[in-house]
């Protein structure tokens, strides 16, 4: 299956945020929105950014407390790797796996369509198989 699938799927909705919008308004539109990263198009310093959970769990750790005053532009990831939808969903869990993140903003021609989590991609994976072994049961049994 295709990214293109998955996306007619689940629709291509992507979350984003400015890049001044404080720490505290990018979790906040996390927890409203129920999703895990929010991008970032209007960064000024790189074509798109990220910021994720993860991002917010590493300020923690550092010692970053003022989640209001810091700005999502001061913490989000720039160089953000980008899929295709013509990417297949086994090469984009290859991506995610091998570099190290969840969420792959996915492009055409440039331009932001939509967004895939590992979630998507391994519900796919479930369904995929689910289907597998129930084609296989009906061609033992009959
Ligand atoms: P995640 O596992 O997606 O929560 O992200 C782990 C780290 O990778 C965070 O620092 C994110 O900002 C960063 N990150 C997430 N997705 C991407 C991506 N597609 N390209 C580059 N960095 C990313």
């Amino acid at each position: 299956m295709k990214l293109s699938e998955v996306l007619a799927g689940k629709g291509r909705r992507v979350v984003t945020v400015s890049a001044k919008s404080s720490i505290t308004d990018a979790i906040r539109t996390m927890q409203a929105e129920k999703v895990g990263a929010v991008l970032v198009p209007d960064s000024g310093e790189c074509p798109v950014g990220i910021f994720t959970e993860r991002d917010v769990v590493r300020m923690h750790a550092g010692g970053d407390r003022d989640f209001d005053a810091l700005t999502v532009e001061s913490r989000m990831t720039c160089s953000v790797v980008v899929g295709k939808l013509s990417m297949t969903v086994d090469e984009a869990l290859g991506l995610m796996t091998q570099r190290r993140f969840r969420h792959l903003p996915v492009l055409e021609d440039g331009k932001l369509v939509g967004l895939v989590s590992i979630g998507d991609l391994v519900k796919v994976k479930l369904e995929e198989t689910a289907q597998e072994a129930q084609a296989l049961r009906a061609y033992i049994t009959s």
